[in-house]
């Protein structure tokens, strides 16, 4: 039975709750206030005239209606001064509005005259104390939802409690209904911080601890070692058109004593995009060849498969290794084909999308796996590889580098490995940043760009026109550029709504140059690398995380000419303003992302689902990120201590069970 119904019986304030994504008890407790309101006296009135202030009501309240509207006056004392106090759509407030009677109003001052936009029927002193606001769905206020928490704190007997008692007590953290109460139902805002701290703590906790366990059991399971010549992969690399960097060269050496150890590879590997990721994927892939396994490079699209096919194709032109690509656009008769040759190990490496793992793609003796932008392996995708193969090892890249100490602790079971250095020679993205929101300033510059045959890209926040927004839309901007260069050049719209089909085949066209201005959303984000495309303009940028334009600008300067990137917004803000500068001169993504998250915090900077970054719902990574990686290291010394906390692996094993199902950390 819904235990909710022990709180109400309304079936519209059930209905609500359940809006509001509130299914239990806990839920209830556990949904938070997102801010306080706390009523401070506002006397004399500001220089904008607001005014909080208690006073005495003189004369009975008049009203008046107009058609369903209605205003209320009424002459309030206020510090020995009559004032005419004026409210709208209160009229139901009248009969209790008696002369005599002590009211606190909030509003703003003109002369004699009070415009209330709230009259409390208490006085100044009755309201001390905060009141919490909640984030609630119609059919319930604040103060029936903080009653609900104070009845489900009273019916919850249990209360989910994931600290250790040694651990709360070294932190005083107290017991967590009193954390809860302090949140709900505050006294100060120092109580408020207090409970909060704690259920950060604990959140974090969870989290860390599911992580750590997860490499712990990693640990735990033994596979078999693989065995290659470590001449053969100098060779190898020796044979590449060019010398490793030095960062490229520790993560090969990572990768490959990985690869030797009987137990499981599952490492991290992020760099910025060009800084060489790929070829370090491929020795690995090469080693895992010589082995005797299989490989295979996973991408989040068709188009990049097609990318990485190609590319391996040319770093493996020299030896026996033979690549393969697998996607869902092959014809039925193709893909047999292909399933044949993996599951006769003709195949060494295969690249693809996701059909790569689909079940009836059966394989020789899958070792070594490699995903490009995905970011981490839920827990149920590792169970479906692991089936595929006895002994796999996983490698995740990433273009979207953050702080290695952030690493750390949002890949808390998985090692990483930061590719820092950029190849040599590598010319750096002129970028400029106008305010405004029109191309004027460079658009000569695109015009002779375009002329000596280069394409551009432009990018845009919407798909399409939205009137709460005034934001110039991809679908406006395609509209313009493409009556301005008609007869000259070819302009394309790409967006999310478009079936993959239809992107596949626009980017194909870019591709090839028929067509040679790309506007788009940021769906073209990830790994495109069209090298004649040097030039990209990115509008109304202040919407965008500066992780975000880094991987935008990533798309160009891949190849060996100059790239220009041009960066509108007409953002008045001056943190806004602040932030555009900065990547007129920031060229390393690490940096930038630093930068970002001290300005912003992650959840904004990378936009939740892209960035892969797991969302906590209490704690900020970047804010908090001490607690984060305060219970990284409580996690590690409660699974070094492993017995001590025995009764907590039931409990890791529940979220793990979560995490399977892909609603906890991991997606
Ligand atoms: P990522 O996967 O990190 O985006 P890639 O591995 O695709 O980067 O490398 C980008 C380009 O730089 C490729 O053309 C690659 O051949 C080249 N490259 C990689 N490593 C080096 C290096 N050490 N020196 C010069 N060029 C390199
Ligand atoms: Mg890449």
């Amino acid at each position: 039975m819904n235990e909710l119904k022990k709180l109400t019986k309304s079936d519209n304030r059930l209905s609500a709750l359940e809006a509001m994504h509130i299914t239990t008890l806990n839920d209830v407790v556990m949904h938070l206030p997102y801010r306080y309101e706390v009523v401070e006296k506002i006397w004399p009135p500001d220089e904008e005239g607001r005014m909080v202030n208690e006073g005495v009501i003189v004369h009975d309240a008049t009203v008046f209606f107009h058609g369903k509207l209605s205003r209320l006056m009424v002459k309030v004392m206020i510090e020995d001064k009559d004032y005419n106090v004026t409210i709208f759509n209160r009229h139901f407030l009248k009969p209790n509005l008696r002369p005599g009677r002590t009211v606190t109003v909030t509003g703003k001052v003109k002369g004699a005259n009070i415009t209330a936009s709230n009259i409390v029927l208490k006085t100044l002193a009755e309201q001390s104390g905060m009141t919490p606001v909640y984030s609630v769905k119609e059919g319930i206020t604040n103060k029936v939802f903080n009653q609900y928490v104070a009845k489900a704190l009273t019916l919850i007997q249990d209360l989910d409690d994931f600290i250790p008692v040694d651990f709360a007590m070294k932190y005083q953290f107290g017991d967590k209904r009193e954390a809860l109460h302090l949140v709900h139902f505050p006294k100060s805002h120092k109580d408020a911080a207090k409970g909060i701290q704690r259920l950060k703590y604990e959140e974090f906790l969870r989290f860390s601890l599911t992580m750590q366990y997860i490499k712990m059991q990693r640990g735990q399971e033994v596979g078999s070692a693989k065995d290659f010549y470590q001449h053969d992969i100098d060779q190898f690399i020796k044979d590449l058109p060019f010398t490793l960097t030095a960062d490229q060269e520790t993560t090969v050496n990572a990768i490959l004593n990985d690869l030797k150890q009987p137990t499981m590879m599952y490492r991290f590997l992020q760099g910025d995009v060009g800084s060489g990721k790929t070829v370090v994927g491929a020795i690995g892939l090469y080693a895992n060849y010589l082995a005797g396994y299989q490989g295979a490079l996973m991408a989040p699209t068709e188009v990049l498969a097609r990318q990485h096919f190609s590319t391996l194709s040319r770093f493996f032109a020299d030896t026996d290794v033979n690549v393969v690509l697998l996607t869902g656009s092959l014809s039925a008769k193709e893909k047999q084909a292909v399933y044949e040759e993996i599951a006769t190990g003709e195949a060494d490496v295969i690249v693809g999308t996701h059909a790569l793992f689909q079940e009836k793609v059966v394989y020789n003796n899958l070792g070594f796996v490699i995903t490009d932008e995905q970011h981490r392996f839920g827990v149920e995708q590792r169970k479906a590889l692991k089936n595929k193969g006895e002994n796999v090892d996983f490698l995740v890249m990433s273009a979207t580098p953050i702080p290695r100490t952030l690493a750390l602790s949002l890949y808390g079971d998985m090692d990483v490995s930061s590719i820092h250095t950029m190849p040599a020679g590598r010319k750096p993205i002129i970028t400029k940043f106008y305010k405004g929101r029109s191309m004027k300033p460079f658009l000569k510059q695109l015009k002779d760009y375009l002329a000596k045959g280069g394409q551009v890209y432009v990018i845009c926040p919407l798909i399409e026109d939205n009137e709460e927004q005034d934001l110039r839309s991809a679908t406006q901007i395609a509209k313009a550029m493409g009556d301005y260069f008609k007869g000259h050049y070819d302009v394309a719209l790409m967006h999310s709504h478009l079936k993959d089909e239809e992107k596949t085949q626009i980017m194909n066209d870019f591709n090839d140059n028929k067509i040679q201005i790309l506007v788009s959303t940021t769906v073209i984000e990830v790994g495109i690398d069209v090298k004649n495309a040097n030039m990209i303009v990115i509008y109304d940028a202040d919407r965008f995380g500066l992780s975000q334009i880094h991987q935008l600008r990533g798309r160009i300067g891949r190849g060996s000419e100059q790239g220009y990137c041009f960066l509108l917004s007409q953002s008045p803000h001056k943190e806004a303003i602040e932030r555009l500068s900065f990547m007129e001169n920031h060229y390393d993504g690490f940096e930038i992302s630093a930068y970002d998250l001290k300005m912003r915090g992650p959840g904004e900077v990378l936009g939740d689902r892209q960035s892969g970054l797991p969302t906590f719902m209490i704690g900020d990574i970047y804010r908090d990120f001490d607690i984060l990686e305060r219970t990284r290291e409580d996690a590690i010394e409660m699974i070094q201590d492993y017995y001590k906390y025995e009764e907590y692996t039931e409990y890791i094993e529940a979220v793990k069970e979560k995490i399977k199902t892909g609603n906890e950390y991991i997606d």
